[in-house]
């Protein structure tokens, strides 16, 4: 960072900015983590220089033997990881890895069920502003009062509207999917299943959740959540799904041109962390610690949605607490504690408002924090939800005592 401040100060002082922002906050955005320096340090690779569209082996670029090598050790690493024969891990993005599996597998028009965006879904599961809900005839299905996902009624709505894919997966769901019943209702209406497993991932390449591999017909995820790499996408299948749908042919040159091999070359350190026993211990700890701040929350008043957590996030429920989500989350940022509003089921208020808050608890298992800590972070939620305007300078000095215990990027 000081080189590049030197070299550019402009640019080099606000990532020097942002550097210290990570190092000052309480970071509960349930799909950030903190990278390990080895998997930022290949993203700042001279790999960036090179074009290499197509595949190791096959390539439209001369000169791509040692890329060709880079990207092998990285599609290699994610088979292994996840237990699958085949791995893409072109996608720029997780967005860009579900475009592609609409490309392979869809024409226009199809009939999709994803889950409503409401209830915890993703952009890319049929949001009517998404290409998948411009492109594709969406039916959402989502999560009853209590906040878990209807399977009778995800049956029902399958039965009525006969897709030819479900999306199985969430970007704000709290409990264990049950991908057996999903494929029970896709081989019911001989529909396609995808599961998007973007937030567990972490926890499925570590036996915490069950896996979708096997289960579904394709698989896709974020590489930057709970797996803690880089910003990026990762496509995984069987090698029949492979070879019939040619995920491959829709990720290049479907809808990306050359892949960003110094981005894959961070995917590989990534996968390789994971395989490591550490990489369990951690998720272990991810979820031990999202079991305890829901506790602690509980304990001080809090509702939150489902009444607990099975993975990494949970979901504060603040309807009759008189205050929104967007409010708990402003406050929260005045107080260096990072979280993000999100919506409950039916929620009255509007998306852009929020009848709750999201809160994962990767990001600050990555820094060190442990299960009592979380009851000092539940503690400090509530002063802010509800003793802001008088204790806002104490809070703030509290947060600064807990991270200054586990600081980052010494
Ligand atoms: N899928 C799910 C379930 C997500 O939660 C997200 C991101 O939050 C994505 C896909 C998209 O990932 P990206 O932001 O990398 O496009």
């Amino acid at each position: 960072m000081k080189f590049l401040k030197e070299l550019d100060p402009e640019v080099g002082t606000a990532v020097e900015k942002e550097a210290n922002r990570q190092r000052r906050n309480l970071e509960l955005i349930a799909s950030e983590n903190i990278v390990s320096e080895a998997v930022m340090m290949a993203m700042g690779t001279v790999l960036t220089n090179k074009y290499a569209e197509g595949y190791p082996g096959k390539r439209y670029y001369g000169g791509c033997e040692d890329v060709d090598i880079v990207e092998s050790i990285a599609i290699e690493r994610a088979k292994k990881l996840f237990g699958c024969d085949y791995a893409n891990v072109q996608p720029h993005s997780g967005a860009q890895a579900n475009m592609a599996v609409f490309l392979a597998m869809l024409e226009a028009g199809d009939t999709v069920l994803g889950m409503n965006l409401n209830h915890g879904g993703h952009l890319t599961h049929g949001s009517s502003v998404n290409f998948s809900g411009k492109y594709f005839n969406i039916v959402p299905y989502g999560v009853n009062d209590e906040g878990f996902i209807d399977y009778d009624e995800l049956e029902k709505i399958a039965i009525e509207h006969k897709p030819k894919m479900i999306i199985a997966g969430a970007s704000a769901y709290a409990r264990v999917i049950d991908f057996k019943r999903f494929r029970e209702v896709a081989d019911k209406v001989g529909a396609y299943l995808m599961v998007d497993m973007a937030h567990i991932a972490g926890l499925v390449a570590t036996g915490l959740h069950p896996s979708p591999i096997g289960i579904a017909d394709v698989v896709t995820t974020t590489t930057h959540k709970t797996l803690r790499g880089p910003r990026g996408g990762l496509i995984l299948a069987n090698k029949e799904a492979a070879e019939k749908f040619n995920f491959n042919k829709a990720v290049f040159p479907g809808i990306q041109g050359g892949p960003l091999e110094h981005v894959i070359a961070s995917k590989a350190v990534c996968f390789g962390e994971a395989l490591k026993p550490e990489f369990k211990k951690y998720q272990e700890q991810v979820v031990r610690n999202a079991k305890a701040l829901a506790d602690a929350l509980i304990a001080e008043g809090f509702n939150i949605l489902t009444g607990g957590t099975d993975n990494h996030l949970m979901l504060l429920d603040l309807r009759g607490t008189g205050i929104t989500g967007k409010e708990l989350q402003n406050k929260c940022d005045e107080v260096y504690i990072t979280l993000n509003k999100n919506t409950v089921p039916n929620d009255p208020q509007s998306p852009f408002t929020t009848s709750g808050v999201r809160i994962g608890t990767p990001a600050v298992t990555s820094r060190g924090l442990v299960e009592e800590d979380m009851k000092t972070v539940a503690r400090l939620i509530k002063m802010t939800a509800y003793d802001f305007d008088t204790k806002a300078d104490e809070i703030r000095t509290e947060v600064t005592r807990l991270v200054d215990k586990y600081p980052i990027y010494k």
